[in-house]
C-alpha cells in the first residue's frame, strides 16, 4: 500500500510534507489503512480514540466505529506541529475518565513531540494508555523513542 504524496520544504525549508488525500480518494486503499491500523486491536478493549487534529480525526474517527469506542477529538494549539507541542484535549468536556482504555490516533509521527504531548494528557486525565497507531512513521526522527517505555505503538507505512 502507498499513495500519499510528498512536498519538499512545505510548509518550511527542510520539511517534506507527506500529505495522505490522494489515499483518501481510493476508497480500497482508505479501508486498508484503517483495517491495518485496527487489527493490531482486535480483541483488545478500547474505552476511547483519542484522534489528533487534523488528519488524525480523519482516521481517529474510522477507528471509533471500528473498534466500538467513543472519539476524543484532540485539538492542537497552534496549528503547526513542527512549532508547538502543545495539545488542547477538549478536557473540560471530560472526555477521558480515570480508567479509560485510551487509544491515541494520528496520521503520522515526526519527532514524536505531539503523541508525547498526547500521551501526556491521557495520564493526566487518569486514562489508560491503550497504545498508539499512526499511518506513517518517518523512522529516522524516532519518534516512538519519546513515547512512554513499555507503550505498545503500531504504524503502517514507514518513510526514511
Ligand atoms: P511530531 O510532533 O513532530 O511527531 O509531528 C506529528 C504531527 O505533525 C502529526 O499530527 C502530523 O500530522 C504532523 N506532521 C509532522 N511532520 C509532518 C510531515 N512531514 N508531513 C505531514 N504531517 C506532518
Amino acid at each position: 500500500m502507498c499513495h500519499t504524496s510528498h512536498w519538499p520544504d512545505f510548509p518550511s525549508p527542510g520539511i517534506v510534507f507527506r500529505d495522505i488525500t490522494p489515499l483518501l480518494l481510493e476508497p480500497q486503499l482508505f479501508h486498508q489503512a484503517v483495517e491495518r491500523m485496527a487489527r493490531p486491536l482486535d480483541g483488545r478493549e478500547v474505552d476511547k480514540v483519542l484522534a489528533i487534529e487534523s488528519r488524525g480525526f480523519i482516521f481517529g474517527a474510522a477507528l471509533a466505529l471500528r473498534l466500538r469506542a467513543g472519539l476524543v477529538p484532540a485539538r492542537k494549539v497552534g496549528k503547526l506541529p513542527w512549532k508547538t507541542r502543545r495539545l488542547d484535549y477538549t478536557l473540560e468536556y471530560d472526555a477521558i475518565h480515570r480508567g479509560d482504555r485510551v487509544l491515541i490516533v494520528d496520521d503520522l509521527i515526526a519527532t514524536g513531540g505531539t503523541v508525547q504531548a498526547a500521551a501526556r494528557a491521557v495520564e493526566e486525565a487518569g486514562g489508560a494508555l491503550e497504545g498508539v497507531t499512526v499511518l506513517i512513521e518517518l523512522s529516522e526522527l524516532d519518534g516512538r523513542a519519546r513515547l512512554p517505555e513499555d507503550v505498545d505503538f503500531w504504524t503502517v507505512l514507514e518513510y526514511p
